[in-house]
C-alpha cells in the first residue's frame, strides 16, 4: 500500500464509495475536550460520540487523522448598525485552568495522553489544536505559549504511543514562521511532520502552483516532511470591491460582504475550482519526496457558513468537491486524475 496521505474533512455520513473512488483514504476528524468535570473523569456525550464516529470511520476502511480540541473559536455576529465583530468562545472548560497557565498546558498534555490511549488502533495520526498563528483559533493563547501546548501535547502522545504520527498546523500566515522556528528548534521537539493550511486564491492572493516553493521552504526550513492539513478553493462568490477589500484588511470579515478578498483564473465557479485543484495536484507531484501528504478542505459543500451563520454566504459553503447532495462536482475529477498520478 502507498504511504502517501490523501486525505479530506468529511461528513459522517458521506459516501464511503465515492470518497474511495477519488483516491481518499484518509479523514480528519476533530475531537471535543473529553472531559466534564476533571482530567480523567467521566467522559462528555460529545466526546463519546466522536469516538463512535472515527470507529465507523475505520469500519468503513479509512484511516484516521484526529485533531485535539481547539481552545476555542471566533465567529461573527452583527451588530445593531450591521458591522460584524468577532465573539470568542474558550473550548475548553474553565476547570482546566487560565489560559496558558502551566496547570491548563499540564492539563491538555494529559488530555493527548488520555488520547492516545482511548483511540489507540483506531486513530493513527493527530493535529494538535488547529492553525494557533491565526486569532481565530488562538483567541488568548500567545504564540509562545502556543509552542508549549503543541510541544507538550505531542510529548502526552508518544509518551502512550511512539508510534503516532504527531503534529500541528499553522494557517500560513505571517506568524506561522514564529511557530515554525521556536518548535522545529526546540529540544524538546517530537514533531513528525510540519502542517500548513494555504488557500490561495481565497484567503490569500497567488495561484495554485505557488505551492511548490511553499512545500520546499518548510521542509528546508523545519527538516521534517511537509503535510497540508488544509487546502482547497471555494467554487462560490465575487471578488471584492477595493473599498470592501480596505475594509477587511482594517478588521471587517469577509463573511460581512460575503465576498472573497482575492481571487484566482475565472473567479470562484465550479469549472475555475477544478482546473485548481488540477494545477495544485500537479505543483504537489513536483514536491512528492518532501510531502507527507494532504488533506483537501473539504469534501461536500455546506448548508450554511459556519463564521457567520447564513446560508448563502459563499465564504464556508463551496468549498467541496462534491455537492451538498453528494453529487461530483468539475472538481471531482481532476481531483480523482491528479490522485491516480501521486499515487503511482
Ligand atoms: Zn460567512
Amino acid at each position: 500500500m502507498n504511504d502517501f496521505i490523501i486525505g479530506t474533512s468529511a461528513l459522517d455520513d458521506a459516501n464511503s464509495q465515492l470518497l474511495k473512488e477519488a483516491g481518499i483514504g484518509w479523514i480528519r476528524v476533530g475531537f471535543p475536550f473529553p472531559f466534564s468535570d476533571r482530567i480523567g473523569g467521566s467522559l462528555t456525550s460529545e466526546y463519546l460520540d466522536a469516538k463512535v464516529a472515527v470507529q465507523a470511520w475505520a469500519a468503513r476502511g479509512f484511516r484516521l487523522m484526529g485533531v485535539t480540541s481547539i481552545v476555542g473559536l471566533g465567529t461573527y455576529a452583527r451588530d445593531a448598525e450591521g458591522q460584524m465583530h468577532m465573539t470568542w468562545k474558550d473550548f475548553l472548560p474553565a476547570w482546566v485552568g487560565a489560559v496558558g497557565s502551566d496547570e491548563y498546558l499540564r492539563n491538555y498534555q494529559d488530555m493527548c495522553a488520555f488520547l492516545a490511549q482511548d483511540l489507540r488502533g483506531v486513530v493513527q495520526m493527530w493535529q494538535i489544536a488547529n492553525e494557533l498563528d491565526i486569532p481565530q483559533f488562538s483567541g488568548p493563547l500567545n504564540l509562545k505559549k502556543s509552542c508549549d501546548l503543541v510541544l507538550l501535547g505531542a510529548q502526552g502522545f508518544k509518551s502512550v504511543d511512539p508510534a503516532l504520527i504527531v503534529s500541528t498546523n499553522t494557517g500560513g500566515s505571517p506568524p506561522a514562521y514564529y511557530l515554525y522556528g521556536r518548535l522545529f528548534a526546540d529540544p524538546r521537539c517530537c514533531l513528525d511532520y510540519c502542517g500548513v493550511d494555504q488557500y490561495y486564491g481565497s484567503w490569500q492572493d497567488g495561484s495554485p502552483d505557488r505551492w511548490a516553493a511553499r512545500i520546499t521552504e518548510l521542509y528546508d526550513i523545519t527538516g521534517v516532511k511537509v503535510l497540508v492539513n488544509e487546502w482547497g478553493f471555494s467554487s462560490a462568490g465575487e471578488a471584492m470591491t477595493p473599498d470592501e477589500y480596505r475594509a477587511v484588511q482594517l478588521g471587517a470579515p469577509s463573511c460581512q460582504f460575503k465576498k472573497w478578498m482575492y481571487t484566482w483564473g475565472k473567479g470562484h465557479t465550479p469549472e475555475s475550482q477544478a482546473e485548481y485543484v488540477r494545477i495544485a495536484l500537479e505543483s504537489f507531484l513536483s514536491q512528492r519526496e518532501k510531502l507527507l501528504g494532504f488533506f483537501f478542505y473539504r469534501w461536500e459543500d455546506q448548508e450554511s457558513c459556519w463564521q457567520c451563520g447564513s446560508p448563502d454566504c459563499p465564504i464556508e459553503t463551496a468549498w467541496g468537491l462534491v455537492d451538498k447532495r453528494s453529487h461530483p462536482k468539475p472538481s471531482f475529477h481532476t481531483f480523482q486524475d491528479g490522485v491516480k498520478h501521486l499515487l503511482e
